[in-house]
């Protein structure tokens, strides 16, 4: 399941900035959750609860992530576009050299403590 493996992956991260910090219990993470990760929202949701409630440090705390579009760049014209439902061919220059630019992440953006 690939929402509890990003979990694990937060959950990781969250601890170690807590210890870092001497921070007891963590009542909300924000997220930002690229388009492109394959997400489920309710599956993630599912899965934190799941996990985080078997940490001390995460007992009760809340998800809250927004999403980020993805963009793919073109190589040959440089334009970045929204990667959906655009896809592979640049809408541009049509030619089929593009990357993902951005949405293939999940960062965290705040930790709130009590
Ligand atoms: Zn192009």
């Amino acid at each position: 399941m690939h929402e509890l493996g990003v979990v694990f992956y937060i959950i990781d991260a969250v601890t170690e900035t807590a210890e870092a910090n001497g921070v007891g219990h963590v009542d909300r993470v924000s997220l930002e959750v690229g388009e492109a990760t394959g997400i489920v929202p309710d599956l993630f949701q599912e899965a934190w609860r799941w996990a985080a409630d078997r940490t001390d440090l995460l007992r009760g705390a809340a998800l809250s992530s927004v999403s980020v579009p993805a963009m793919n760049r073109c190589r040959a014209c440089g334009l970045e576009y929204p990667a959906f439902p655009a896809g592979p061919t640049c809408p541009s220059c049509g030619s089929g050299d593009t990357v993902l630019a951005a949405g293939d992440d999940v960062t965290i953006v705040s930790i709130e403590v009590t």
